[in-house]
């Protein structure tokens, strides 16, 4: 017998299992298969973004994730002498949480797959192999191991770095693999006081060195040409390579070790007919940034909804499209920034490590570029000029449109302190800035409105009495809050606009204003609707 469920998908490390929950919260009936039967857990991602815990805030999942975490943790470089050559410590929290924080990943993966058992519609089946999978312009069938076959309108492919699914659709995987390897040594009863992540560019041997949860320590050392991998995991081997950092390195309780090696590739397209590539089946990059695993989790929020209002018939299988047009460029722009934070990390020739360590200090003299490191401005940001967006005018620099909204505190009717996405709910939502966002619509605009499902949220300024609070509005479910820390007042005045619609991966599909509200709300509803001609992968 054929299982039939609206989305399947392989992979239940951290960006399945993302994903999975996603579908969960959004209702759409969801099968996910590892062949692994527990979680994986060797050491792998410490690093975990404020946009990823944004998603795990939609997931309700963000507070449990953040249990076993440390948040806001400085990450510094230093040269071979111990100096500081530059500090990155960014205290903001644009989207509601702050940019670094240092987590355990199989912790993680833990909470995500536990939450998976709030949704009946969502099945995890572990210890269970795709072995083929073929598509056609009606669905997607996936073979399993034990003779299972399973019928899915579309399949997320998070199935890791050698993803099989990957290779199955003929997708290369371009760019390069780096020639050096380095091994990872993650320690219990952390013997340094050291609360920080360091890259130390020393060229005798490049290291990185991080304070973790649960009093641990995570060392990663530059093997050299001609250091076997297997024999530097010995026992001995590794209390060589800890010898110069702690004073009794046969005292140091090492938890695991292994040896990697880095990538910097990217897959030639993200989908195939009705089969997304995700997380590091789509993207691979050294791990000096820590984000292999937060690009993916932004993968399957920008999917994960689209696929939603896909496989619910709210919107036309064009919507899936734009996930290639949207994430991909993104994705370059992460591993292209992790490789250039190797190259600062790892030069091993002295002339070179001395040019770089010039050239960092000089740099760090100016001002405005200090304020870009030390507040990580270098970190590309998601800029979504076409796929699912009206785009504004011609000045971009200043437009929100196509990046993710900003979340800030909020205070609602009752005094309740929120986090602004709690009150905008898991799917779309139309936002007004001291105004009523539905005021001017015609019936014509409301019914493209709806296609949306918004929740419509007016905000007002902080402590603005009874006046805004008692005008009322076209729509009587809207909901009101304060702008409480006054953080909107200025995000909406240097932008012009006071309408944002915000997709339900946060990032603003249309800026405009009350009376052009409709124009746009009209564009974006013939991009999404089903326009019942195209269903075809
Ligand atoms: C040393 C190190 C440090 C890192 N640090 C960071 C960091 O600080 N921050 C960060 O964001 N990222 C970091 N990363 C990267 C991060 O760990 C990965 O990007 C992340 O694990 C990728 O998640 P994924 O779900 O895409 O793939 P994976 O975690 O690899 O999961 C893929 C799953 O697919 C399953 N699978 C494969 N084939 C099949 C099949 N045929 N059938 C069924 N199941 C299958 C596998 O069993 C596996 O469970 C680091 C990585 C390393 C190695």
């Amino acid at each position: 017998m054929t299982d039939r469920v609206q989305v399947a998908i392989v992979g239940a490390g951290p960006v399945g299992a993302t994903a999975a929950n996603l579908l969960g919260t959004y209702g759409v009936t969801t099968l996910i298969i590892d062949r692994e039967p527990g979680i994986v857990d060797y050491p792998r991602a410490i690093g975990v973004d404020d946009e990823t815990l944004r998603t795990f805030q939609t997931l309700g999942l963000a507070d449990e994730i953040l249990c076993s975490a440390i948040q806001n943790v400085p990450l510094k470089f230093f040269d071979a002498a111990g100096r500081c050559l530059a500090d990155i410590r960014p205290t903001a929290q644009d989207f509601g949480w702050y940019k670094r924080n240092i987590f355990l990943q199989p912790e993680a993966e833990a909470v995500l797959r536990h939450g998976l058992r709030r949704f009946p519609h969502v099945r995890l089946m572990l210890g269970t192999e795709l072995r083929q999978i073929r598509q056609d312009a009606d669905g997607v069938t996936l073979s399993l191991s034990g003779d299972h076959e399973v019928r899915a309108d579309y399949v997320i492919a998070a199935d890791g770095g050698r993803s099989p699914v990957r290779g199955m659709l003929g997708i290369p995987l371009e760019g390069s693999t780096h020639p050096r390897k380095w091994v990872v040594i993650d320690c219990a009863n952390d013997p340094l006081d050291a609360p920080y992540t360091a890259l130390h560019c020393d060229p005798r041997r490049p290291y990185v060195c991080a304070h973790l949860p649960d009093d641990r320590r995570r060392w990663e050392f530059m093997l050299f040409p001609g250091e076997d991998a297997d024999e530097m995991l010995a026992p001995n081997r590794v209390a060589d390579l800890l010898r110069h950092h702690v004073a009794d390195p046969s005292v140091v309780d090492v938890i695991r070790a292994r040896v990697y090696t880095h990538h910097s590739r990217i897959a030639a397209r993200f989908a195939d007919g009705r089969i997304a590539l995700a997380g590091d089946a789509a993207h691979l990059m050294p791990p000096w940034a820590g984000q292999g695993m937060n690009t993916g989790i932004r993968d399957v929020t920008n999917l994960c909804w689209k696929l939603a209002a896909i496989v619910r018939d709210q919107a036309d299988h064009s919507l899936f499209d734009t996930y290639d047009h949207e994430r991909r460029p993104h994705a370059r722009a992460m591993i292209d920034l992790s490789t250039t934070l190797g190259r600062i990390l790892s030069p091993t020739r002295r002339s070179l490590a001395h040019a770089r360590n010039w050239l960092l200090r000089t740099a760090s003299l100016a001002p405005a570029v200090k304020r870009w490191v030390l507040e990580m401005r270098f970190k590309p940001v998601p800029h979504h000029q076409r796929g699912f967006v009206v785009p504004e005018g011609p000045d971009k620099r200043l437009s929100g449109v196509g990046r993710m909204f900003v979340q800030p505190s909020v205070e609602t009717t009752t005094g309740k302190h929120l986090r602004l996405d709690d009150v905008l709910g898991p799917w779309f939502a139309v936002i007004g800035f001291e105004c009523d966002p539905l005021a001017e619509l015609s019936d014509a605009e409301l019914a493209a409105m709806r296609t949306f499902k918004p929740r419509i949220v007016k905000i007002i300024e902080s402590r603005a009495g009874d006046r805004w609070r008692r005008q009322r509005c076209a729509d009587p479910d809207t909901i009101v809050v304060e702008d409480v820390h006054n953080q909107l007042r200025p995000w909406f005045l240097a932008r012009g606009r006071n309408v944002v619609l915000v997709r339900p991966d946060r990032y603003v599909a249309a800026m405009t204003t009350t009376d052009a509200l409709g124009s746009a709300v009209t564009n974006l509803a013939g991009q999404f609707s089903v326009s019942g001609t195209d269903r075809r992968g």
